[in-house]
């Protein structure tokens, strides 16, 4: 590959699954194979395992496994009584299940901005969102770092309302040498298979330490029996597969191991990327972020973005559009200029491949393309 001349015939996908699957073949295939020779698709042990491996990894009490990181946020809230009058402070800078499933349960969104140079919510941001009839709030631990909790976790216990960390980016990731999912009365993870923990089709989890709230939540993805066919509470089939569970518990064991490369990867692309144009991703000195995402900010983003897809290059917007501005939240009157910081992250951010197995030429490529989009219009413009 490194002697092809022409650049446009030289891809580096966004992410590549092929070779994690790679070197895990054998032992996935014999994990779907026992849960294929049992027969036992609903809950059953590995259900169980992958529930206490994931809640000790992060250093929680519970884990409840559940069909994906949307149905944890959804089952989450409702396990807290989240319903109609009831407004949730939410980040707009975010992916859109957050905010989304607020909205399902008939409780109203409270968009908050993004930190210019995390992009993650803060504190300040949120307490003037704050009313009498906010009853939880959100942070999201954008990209795979943390949000600065302690400000938001001292804010929230001065009003009495509980957090729901979204971690669905960010499994590992360190706040102060305290884990995400340490900070919340619930947490919400997310095994799709993007994320750093991907399962084979979609997956999530919810963790807490609070015994009532896991019982709940236990209920609640079993539409609320307990025991079966006796229903104290209108809940939803939220169950994770054992199937899922059974690769999850193969992948959990090199989760660190990749979390390591992704690291060592973010680092080399900030070296390769400083004296460009563009920013690379600001790391908190008390953050250890997981990079699910390498995001930059970009002068003429969507230019640099045409550029380095012709040359084979794999990149994406997280997000295009902040959730205040979305068409399905217009009644609740967002408009322009309302989260500025968001706003300007819309315009400006561009995900770089960051995959564990991302070989370092990739990297050179990927900077080379990018340094190349640069020179190529100083002087074209003022
Ligand atoms: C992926 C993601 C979700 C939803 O997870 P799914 O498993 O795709 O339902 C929620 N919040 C954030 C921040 C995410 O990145």
């Amino acid at each position: 590959m490194q002697t092809t001349p022409a650049s446009s015939s030289r891809t580096v996908p966004l992410l590549d699954l092929t070779a994690q699957y790679g070197a895990l073949r054998n032992d996935i295939r014999a994990a779907i194979d026992r849960v294929c020779d049992s027969q036992r698709f609903i809950g059953g042990p590995e259900v169980a395992a992958i529930e206490s491996e994931v809640a000790a990894y992060c250093g929680c009490k519970h884990g409840i496994g559940v069909a994906s990181g949307t149905d944890a946020l959804l089952c989450g809230m409702m396990a807290l009584g989240i319903g109609p009058g009831d407004e949730v402070i939410v980040p707009t800078f975010t992916f859109f299940a957050t905010a989304g499933c607020v909205a399902r349960l008939g409780a109203t969104p409270v968009f908050v901005d993004a930190c210019p140079r995390t992009f993650n919510v803060r504190a300040e941001d949120i307490a003037p969102r704050l009313s009498p009839r906010t009853r939880l709030i959100i942070p999201v631990h954008l990209f795979g770092q943390c949000a600065d909790m302690d400000p938001i976790v001292e804010l929230a216990a001065s009003r009495d309302i509980p957090i729901l960390e979204d971690a669905a980016q960010s499994i590992g990731s360190t706040y102060k040498g305290r884990k995400a999912g340490r900070f919340g009365r619930l947490t919400a993870l997310s095994f799709f298979p993007s994320k750093n923990l991907g399962a084979f089709g979609d997956a999530g989890m919810i963790l807490t330490d609070d015994d009532a709230l896991a019982d709940r939540c236990r209920m609640l993805r079993e539409h609320g029996s307990k025991p079966k066919y006796y229903h104290a509470h209108v809940g939803g089939n939220f169950r994770l597969d054992a199937i899922q569970a059974a690769v999850l518990r193969v992948k959990l064991r090199h989760l660190d191991a990749w979390t390591a490369a992704r690291i060592r990867n973010g680092r080399r692309y900030d070296e390769l990327l400083a004296g460009t144009p563009v920013v690379s991703p600001f790391v908190v000195e008390h953050n250890r972020t997981i990079y699910n995402q390498y995001v930059i900010r970009a002068p003429r983003r969507d230019a640099l973005r045409e550029h380095l897809q012709q040359r084979g290059i794999g990149v994406e917007i997280y997000y295009p559009v902040p959730l205040h501005l979305q068409q399905c939240f217009a009644y609740l009157g967002g408009s322009a200029g309302q989260l500025p910081h968001a706003e300007a992250a819309a315009r400006e951010v561009l995900a770089l491949p960051v995959y564990p197995e991302l070989p370092p030429d990739a990297q050179e490529y990927v900077a080379r393309a990018i340094r190349d989009f640069y020179a190529g219009e100083s002087g074209a413009r003022g």
